[in-house]
């Protein structure tokens, strides 16, 4: 295939335009695909061992990361050994010899000499060194003087890297040492050297990074730290690319999609404000000013609606759905679960029959006249707005019209459903999430959409208490819930997580609310929650506990996102210490909704039982309520590529990308990704060949 002439691309206008990406199948194609044991020595037995490590291409081989790298220490003629630290000799091997100890132990030991100093050379547990080093080889040794002998932390026969100053250590396994990875990945470097690099001639010198393949080099035997750090760069710039090209095309199709103009607000949301038991805030007011923008051009919204728990998005959310109906419209929320989706409905159900709107729900969980008779309301048109879960996606829901959907807590949905409610339709979508996401993180995972910010929640509201005690201590815990249910407050007691099933998780529910029935919680008007509960008879306990018709829900997790009651000011809970930090904060969100004072108890086991970041977690929710500071703990905690909703993102994948430290690597790589997308057509494809890895959107 020829390559075609390009636009220039405005970025680098003061330059040369780029050739387009190249198309034609290159000759060293493959390269990275071949399986491991193309590599000399490489047998069937090695290969499963690596296989164990999640290597099994030469490709994997060269992207797998080092953890570090070996200190630069100083070299010493062995006349001048000393040992008091880590150093490097050379010499030759004179003889070598080999033990096996009582506990089957092995120890080579080899005399070295240089220049007429000789010193004995100490390995252990290596019995193939007498193969490898007959008298007479020539060999570099890094290690240690301990009591008279050399013992050898690594080392190389001539021509060899380990004991390279700044050589890899390996992530590597006890059955595959790293030694054994260097040796592998030195024989496959020389394949990397010979690889096309996937980015458009002169991008990687005008963003100032190496080539791909004299980053994979510097990334395996940089000659200094800051080597291997310019490689790991290039490399994480790739991977930011991958994405972020995965992003620029689904906004590139957004494009040229057309979405109905809604024009100024109008009438009906004019009266839903009015209904408004309280004035909207200032951040409410510019999140509904930015949505009226985007709801007034004709091609499709994609905004994030990004709030704390409790903030005050799901008014916000009405509103935009109100702006569709208003204009002859329909609306869509769509949740992610099915009690969410319940608690949705409950909430603007109230307005909507107010202002006259009929507001039907759509899951999955209905009974079939229930749902046949929604879906007929929605493809006529006389439901205007529908609130549900992924049922609402589903082939045989229609709507007459959509031109606004909510999406409640996207990063819970796969890319597929939110691809799928809009793909069709093109209506206008708000995303809304209370997942606290640092900036960076929320660039990377939604840098195809629009942010607004709810900042700061309403001005009545009171930060929630919260303390943490241990389990000896949980009785002081329920006598103060008791006291406020006598002052005519609700609570809600969370169980223990249970990883084993949905069905033991509930059962352990049902046990647990039992028991506090008839002890804690004596004489209470106590109801259970969890997600093995019926539709209908969840539906119901949810208005009763709304009406104040009961105490205290004993719940699950299905309680973490969204369920709104004011009135319910204490929380219990137990054993806290298993929750994630984030999901705690989302629990901890369902109280503090109201003006008055909420309380959150969390009960962990003992101390001594905590690991040290469960006993951090606690910590950070006792000091704080404000979810950015605990996202930074979290990201803190448990390291890039594993906060909540990053899987699903297809962050897991990034290897190479700290996340914190290469903002503006992943500016650089939005930039490019917009222009590469702008300039090339179909190279999506050649980019995820290329790259040999797979495409950032999953
Ligand atoms: P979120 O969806 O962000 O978690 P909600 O929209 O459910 O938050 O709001 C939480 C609670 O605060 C609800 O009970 C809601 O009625 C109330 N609320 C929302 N906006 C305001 C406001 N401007 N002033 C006072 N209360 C508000
Ligand atoms: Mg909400």
């Amino acid at each position: 295939m020829v390559a075609q002439p390009t636009r220039s691309l405005t970025v680098f206008a003061s330059l040369e335009p780029f050739v387009a990406w190249p198309r034609s199948r290159l000759p060293c194609d493959g390269v990275l695909d071949r399986p491991l044991s193309t590599l000399p020595g490489v047998g069937a037995a090695l290969e499963r061992k690596l296989r164990g490590l999640g290597l099994a291409t030469v490709g994997d081989l060269l992207l797998h990361r080092p953890r570090r790298y070996e200190e630069a220490v100083p070299r010493r003629a062995v006349a001048d050994l000393f040992g008091e630290h880590e150093v490097v000799v050379s010499g030759r091997v004179t003889r070598l010899t080999s033990r096996r100890t009582a506990r089957r132990l092995t120890i080579q030991k080899a005399l070295v000499e240089d220049g007429g100093a000789t010193v004995t050379a100490v390995w252990f547990n290596q019995p193939w060194l007498a193969e490898r080093l007959p008298p007479g080889t020539a060999v570099r040794l890094r290690g240690q003087l301990r009591r008279g002998e050399f013992h050898v932390r690594s080392y190389d026969l001539e021509g060899g890297a380990a004991t390279a100053d700044f050589a890899p250590v390996y992530p590597a396994s006890e059955e595959v040492p790293a030694r054994r990875l260097r040796e592998l990945v030195e024989a496959a470097l020389p394949l990397a050297r010979g690889l096309p690099d996937p980015l458009p001639a002169g991008l990687a010198e005008r963003e100032g990074l190496p080539l791909r393949g004299d980053a994979l080099a510097a990334l395996h035997r940089p000659s200094s730290l800051a080597e291997a750090e310019c490689g790991r760069r290039r490399l994480a710039f790739d991977e930011l690319l991958v994405l972020q090209v995965g992003l620029a095309r689904g906004r590139r199709e957004r494009e040229v999609a057309l979405a109905p103009a809604l024009g100024p607000p109008g009438a009906l949301v004019q009266r839903y404000r009015g209904l408004l038991p309280f004035t909207l805030t200032p951040e409410q007011e510019g999140a509904i000013a930015e949505l009226d923008a985007d709801l007034a051009r004709p091609r499709p919204m994609q905004r994030l609606l990004q709030g704390d728990v409790g903030s005050g998005k799901t008014v916000v959310a009405l509103y935009a759905l109100l702006r569709a109906v208003e204009n002859g419209y329909q609306g869509a929320l769509m949740a992610p679960t099915e009690t969410l989706a319940e608690q949705h409905h409950l909430t603007l159900e109230a307005p909507c029959r107010e202002l006259g709107v009929r507001c039907v729900l759509v899951t999955s969980a209905l009974r079939a006249r229930e749902r046949t008779e929604a879906r007929a309301a929605l493809a006529g048109g006389e439901a205007q707005i529908a609130v549900g879960t992924h049922a609402l996606i589903q082939r045989d829901v229609s709507f007459r019209e959509l031109a606004v959907a909510v999406v409640d807590e996207q990063h819970r949905f796969g890319v597929e459903q939110r691809r799928s409610l809009s793909a069709d339709r093109s209506p206008h979508v708000l995303h809304m999430t209370a997942t606290p996401i640092p900036r960076t993180l929320a660039l990377t995972v939604y840098g195809d959409l629009q942010v607004s910010e709810i900042a700061r929640p309403p001005a009545d509201r009171k930060p929630v208490v919260t303390s943490w005690v241990t389990e000896d201590r949980a009785g002081e815990a329920y006598r103060r819930l008791r006291r406020h249910l006598e002052a005519g407050r609700q609570a809600y007691v969370v169980c223990p997580l249970i990883e084993r099933s949905a069905t033991s998780e509930a059962r352990a529910a049902e046990d647990e609310a039992e028991r506090l029935r008839a002890a804690e919680l004596r004489g209470l008007r106590v109801g259970c929650l969890h997600g093995r509960l019926p539709p209908g008879e969840r539906r119901e306990l949810m208005a009763r506990f709304k009406a104040r018709e009961l105490d205290v829900l004993v719940a699950t997790t299905v309680i973490e996102v969204g369920v709104d009651v004011p009135n319910a000011t204490v929380m219990i809970v137990q054993e806290a210490d298993r929750f994630g930090l984030a999901q705690l904060h989302q629990l901890r969100g369902r109280v503090g909704r109201g003006s008055e004072q909420s309380y959150c108890l969390l009960v962990s086991r003992p101390r001594e039982r905590l690991t040290e970041a469960a006993h951090a977690r606690l910590e950070a929710l006792v000091r704080t309520g404000d979810g950015f500071e605990l996202a930074e703990v979290d990201l803190e905690l448990r390291g890039e590529g594993q906060l909540l909703g990053t899987r699903q993102a297809g962050l897991s994948d990034l290897r190479f990308t700290r996340l914190r430290a290469d903002r503006p690597l992943l500016e650089r790589a939005r930039v490019v990704a917009a222009e590469l997308v702008e300039s090339a057509g179909p190279l999506d494809e050649e980019v995820e060949r290329l790259f040999g890895e797979r495409s950032g959107e999953p």
